[in-house]
């Protein structure tokens, strides 16, 4: 596994404190299969100990998704709700969004992977990358 260090020069910033930090979050969050908004990875961080701005923050997670480190994700309609995550390094994944409870959950489904196959080359595609997002919710609660 690469350190936080390898993986900020390969993505061409220099290492800073602020950088590592943002990048460390959003490890544990991969780990624990998370999907945090700027704002709840900033006080994340700021709960770890961490020291940085929530404008530094914002600043990092663009500089991350332009360089193809992060995913961000418009999931909501609020644009202050966008979530991240890391890029590549976890398998590809669809997600479903609870419409009452925010709750994101990842999924794959083989014959999901199948169909966006045949449909892109039913168009004369090939897929390079895809995701679907379900907007769900729970049965029965209504
Ligand atoms: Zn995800």
């Amino acid at each position: 596994m690469k350190t936080e260090q390898q993986i900020i020069r390969n993505a061409g910033f220099k290492i800073t404190v602020p950088r590592l930090l943002v990048l460390e979050a959003l490890r544990v969050c991969e780990k624990q299969g998370e999907h945090l908004s700027a704002e709840a990875l900033f006080r994340r961080i700021l709960a770890d100990g961490g020291h940085l701005s929530l404008a530094a923050v914002y600043r990092i997670l663009a500089q991350f998704e332009a360089a193809g480190l992060v995913t961000r994700h418009q999931f909501f309609t609020d644009s202050n709700r966008a979530v991240y995550q890391l890029a590549n390094s976890s398998k590809h994944h669809h997600h479903m969004v609870c419409a009452d409870t925010g709750d994101i959950l990842e999924f794959n489904h083989n014959a999901l992977e199948k169909m966006e196959n045949e449909i892109a080359a039913a168009h004369g595609f090939e897929i390079i990358n895809s995701q679907v997002v379900f907007h769900v919710r729970k049965i029965g609660t209504r």
